[in-house]
């Protein structure tokens, strides 16, 4: 069934480190080769064996919109062919620039970059560089990109790795990073109690989703915004994930919580190379040119990527988060009468277009509690769900997205596809 994807898999690991260009695409915990894909349309991937799934992975999460949207590819198109980077202004910035504002309710003003990692490093160093302070604080299991002072104890690849920190981060980078588990305002407040005249921010994924999806507790957020306020640290969403998927004010709108700065990427390239950092006017106003802390960027907010993110948001209504709630109900009823009716433990997890499920009784609410999940299982599950024309996220550590493009047709498929998958499993 996946033959050409074998052998194409043979060539790549020759070719590139563990034949992949990131890592979560190896599908190392899920099976011994990825699928390689020939193209794909709406909710619908295709292989190269011919195969055709019903897609849950959309990138990682920036296709809300679904694959190959008739107005973003030709939109990104006619943009093309007026030139791909002038390394000079365009209007089209000033747009989407606009549009990001308009939406983000914390933003007032914004910087475009090429991915999340960059956007998240930037907010860093403008953190550090704002408040003349040098330790950030995260939680565990979220993941902010690749870059040295984030890579510790982050989930996403690396947890699915095992890998507990990435040898190459200096240790006195690592030193500058306090990590506390996710979801337990108790440890955040001993950490500020240490530390607190020395952090400069607390970066946090909203809705945590390198975890599998696990969202804030309570008032976990609030009390988050509290505390970095009452010690002169900046709060930086990292709405990379979260960002217009969570909801059409992003998880701030939808949780009320307003940080300092926010980083983006993912949904706002609408599947081109896009990031973004933003924040309060004059927050940014410390952003090279117009004041000294440095970043920079030859591709930032090129025409291709800006016509990709623009006519991406700008498709995007409130009514799409009816919608996506829709379709999620439907998927967490249908997973828990499924796995009910088979006798095994489940866990729906769920913010807006993300969902996500782990095979434990739960709840889920951190790290620890979503390495609970049965692995085994999973893997077993993942490789019977592509059987049946369904494609997971390669990792019991990522979400699943939903786009405009699926339709409840499609979910109930998913759901008969669960069933007949975990039937196979049982008599094995
Ligand atoms: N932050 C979060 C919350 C993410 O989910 C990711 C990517 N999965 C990143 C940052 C890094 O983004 P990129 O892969 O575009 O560098």
């Amino acid at each position: 069934m996946f033959e050409k994807s074998k052998a194409l898999y043979a060539e790549a690991v020759e070719l590139m480190p563990g034949g992949v260009n990131s890592p979560a695409r190896a599908f190392k915990s899920v099976g011994d080769h990825p699928l390689f894909i020939e193209r794909a349309k709406d909710a619908r991937l295709y292989d190269v064996d011919g195969n055709e799934f019903i897609d849950y992975c959309l990138s990682f999460g920036p296709l809300i919109l679904g694959h190959s949207d008739d107005k973003v590819i030709s939109e990104v198109s006619e943009t093309a062919k007026k030139g791909t980077s002038f390394g000079a202004p365009t209007e089209l910035e000033n747009k989407m620039a606009e549009l990001v504002i308009d939406r983000v309710p914390s933003v007032e003003m914004v910087r475009m970059v090429s991915s999340g990692t960059e956007a998240t490093l930037s907010a860093l160093r403008l953190a550090r560089g704002y408040t003349g302070r040098n330790k950030i604080l995260k939680f565990e299991g979220c993941y902010h990109g690749h870059s040295d002072s984030l890579l510790i104890k982050a989930g996403s690849g690396v947890a699915t790795l095992g890998l507990p920190d990435s040898p190459g981060v200096p240790e006195g980078t690592a030193l500058n990073t306090i990590t506390v588990p996710y979801n337990d305002p108790e440890s955040l407040k001993e950490a500020f109690d240490k530390y607190g005249e020395d952090i400069a921010g607390v970066i946090v994924e909203p809705v945590a989703g390198n975890m599998g999806v696990v969202p804030p507790v309570g008032d976990f957020l609030q009390y988050v915004r509290e505390i970095t306020e009452d010690n002169g640290a900046l709060l930086i969403f990292d709405e990379v994930m979260t960002g217009f998927r969570v909801g059409y004010n992003c998880a701030q709108g939808h949780y009320g919580v307003m940080p300092d700065l926010t980083c983006l990427g993912k949904v706002i390239g609408g599947g081109m190379p896009v990031g973004a950092y933003g924040g309060k006017r004059e927050i940014m106003e410390r952003v090279a040119p117009v004041g000294d802390i440095y970043q920079a960027g030859t591709l930032s907010g090129n025409p291709l990527a800006m016509a990709g993110g623009y006519h991406t948001l700008s498709q995007l209504t409130e009514e799409s988060y009816v919608y996506f709630n829709e379709l999620a109900d439907l998927l967490e009823d249908g997973l828990k009468e499924v796995f009910g009716r088979h006798a095994r433990p489940i866990t729906v997890n769920r913010a807006g277009s993300m969902i996500g499920f782990f095979l434990t009784e739960g709840p889920v609410k951190d790290f620890d509690s979503a390495n609970e999940s049965d692995l085994v299982l999973f893997k077993t599950l993942f490789q019977e769900l592509l059987k049946e024309g369904i494609y997971l996220p390669p990792s019991q550590f990522e979400g699943m997205f939903l786009s405009t493009k699926h339709t409840k047709d499609d979910i109930n498929a998913t759901i008969t596809a669960f069933d007949n998958a975990l039937a196979r499993i049982s008599k094995k």
